[in-house]
């Protein structure tokens, strides 16, 4: 059976899966989402020993209906190949009693790698079937670990270009370092002078102007996103969660059906938002413990029902959640307002307008899946200085923040049920703030020195993505205001 796609702002005519993944974001504004989201159809026992990429096609299937199997196996192959690190694509990691999830073995050592390893083949794809002749320009607003995933997704695919833009002060070094050091004659980074919302909300713009659509269709280009809005983002996102209890039940750590928890470190609300969908397919979930930084704008919201973003923006040591709009939150508004466009999209301009919006009871009530969390700055220190004292396991700071509010979230309830913890970057990434916590005699190292001693530290290889920026050029050097975009975008296009 097809499975269509419609907004969330009720706009616009429902559309296949391979036409979402070419818009990425509706023409309403909204976002796209299932008519329904798929059942699994088989006895997860029967998947327990299935690969990675089988199982990615079992749930992918579901969710694109209108490629064919070939398709579908072809683009999942090319994705989740030698670009990672182990066989095992999502492998887990058991440390004092909870079992992490390591999102973080592809290209660019971080989880975005899970899903912009496989969106530059179902974009690809999903042109040829559309009968696309435009070159698709790739456009996307980075706090940092998307922009280098989708740079090294979409460079020198045929067919596509892209463009990232980043908050110039908003990214750690090394983050900053894997973008402006991106090879690939299709490829353009630019610094943005403003936070991760900031650029966000100019690429929101720059994808509503029809003035510059038409303008860019008659030089043969048009946009799409890679950012996490995309359906050809999210749907992958799943598989992983269906992989970690597949594991659980290979590896006879649960009983069959058995619930688990799942905690997510959340900016953006996409990964946690595709644990959401899981459990809605059929995976036993309890309880969906989103995890925030001193960014708390979604703890808050679980605990009043009412969303703020009107606050001061913290940079933290885990930028990756330094975020005040969780663009992915209104899929799940979507849903709990009873799959109500009107109500949606009210409440969705309201954010535009003032800021806030606040849902119903009947809403929040809806909501009971999830349990909010958040973890200050020496909270998350403490929790990967302790944890490494322990078990010797090295935790990023994302990862740490997650941790820190499972520890919470279990003191306070009680709770024991068996947890999977997400873990979205390898400490390699944010090595200063990682080595920081454990023990403030390193801070006076240079970056390159901290990766040495990390190594040391957590007893792991350096990644090779780490060792290729220490020698590679620069070669992007653009910076511009916020309310530049749309000519750097013209510079590069040359229209
Ligand atoms: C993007 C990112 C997150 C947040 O994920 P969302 O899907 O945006 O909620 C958390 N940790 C790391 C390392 C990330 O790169």
């Amino acid at each position: 059976m097809e499975l269509l796609y419609k907004s969330t702002r009720g706009g616009e005519d429902k559309v296949k899966a391979s036409e979402a993944i070419l818009k990425g974001l509706a023409c309403d504004g909204g976002l796209f989402v299932p008519e329904e989201i798929p059942r699994l159809q088989a006895d997860l026992k029967q998947w327990k020993d299935y690969t990675y990429q089988q199982v990615a096609y079992e749930v992918m299937k579901l969710y694109l209906t209108d490629f064919t199997e070939e398709e579908l196996k072809e683009c999942i192959n090319r994705a989740y190949d030698e670009k990672f690190d182990t066989p095992e694509i999502a492998p887990m990691a058991e440390a004092d009693g909870a079992w992490y999830l390591e999102l973080f073995h592809g290209a660019t050592i971080a989880f975005k790698d899970m899903a912009l390893s496989i969106l530059p083949h179902l974009m690809t794809t999903s042109a040829k079937k559309n009968k696309i002749q435009n070159d698709i320009v790739i456009l996307t607003a980075t706090s940092g670990d998307t922009g280098k995933a989708a740079l090294a997704g979409f460079a020198d695919v045929p067919g596509t270009k892209i463009i990232v833009f980043y908050p110039k002060n908003g990214v750690s070094p090394i983050q900053e370092r894997q973008m402006v050091t991106q090879k690939g004659d299709n490829t353009y980074v630019v610094g943005i002078e403003g936070n991760f919302d900031d650029a966000q909300n100019g690429v929101k713009k720059i994808f509503a102007d029809r003035q510059l659509a038409v303008c860019l269709e008659e030089k043969g280009y048009q946009f799409s996103s890679a950012n996490s809005i995309n359906i050809g983002r999210l749907v992958p996102q799943i598989v992983y969660y269906v992989y970690a209890y597949l594991t659980l039940l290979r590896e006879e750590r649960i009983e069959e059906a058995e619930k688990i928890n799942v905690v997510v470190p959340t900016g953006n609300f996409g990964n946690i938002l595709a644990a959401f969908y899981a459990k809605n397919m059929g995976i036993p979930i309890h309880k969906l413990i989103c995890a925030s930084n001193e960014n708390k704008v979604l703890y808050d919201f679980f605990e009043t029902g009412c969303y703020d973003k009107n606050r001061e923006f913290i940079l933290t040591s885990s930028p990756s959640m330094d975020i005040l709009i969780s663009s992915n939150l209104e899929r799940l508004i979507y849903r709990v307002c009873g799959n109500d466009a009107s109500v949606n999209r009210e409440l969705m301009n309201s954010l535009q307008t003032t800021g806030k919006y606040a849902v119903t009871d009947a809403m929040r009530a809806e909501l009971k899946d999830f349990a909010g969390g958040y973890a200050s700055e020496a909270d998350t220190a403490a929790k990967i200085r302790n944890l490494y004292e322990k078990t010797g396991y090295v935790l990023d700071t994302h990862t740490a923040v997650a941790s820190a509010v499972y520890d919470d979230y279990v003191k306070k309830t009680g709770d024991n049920t068996k947890t999977v913890i997400a873990s979205t970057a390898s400490p390699f990434k944010f090595g200063r703030s990682v080595l920081s916590a454990i023990d403030p005699k390193y801070d006076s190292l240079s970056d390159y020195e901290q990766i040495d001693e990390l190594a040391k530290v957590a007893n792991v290889e350096i990644p090779k993505a780490i060792e290729e920026i220490r020698s590679a050029p620069v070669v992007h050097y653009h910076i511009c205001g916020k309310d530049q975009m749309v000519e750097e975008i013209k510079k590069f296009l040359g229209v």
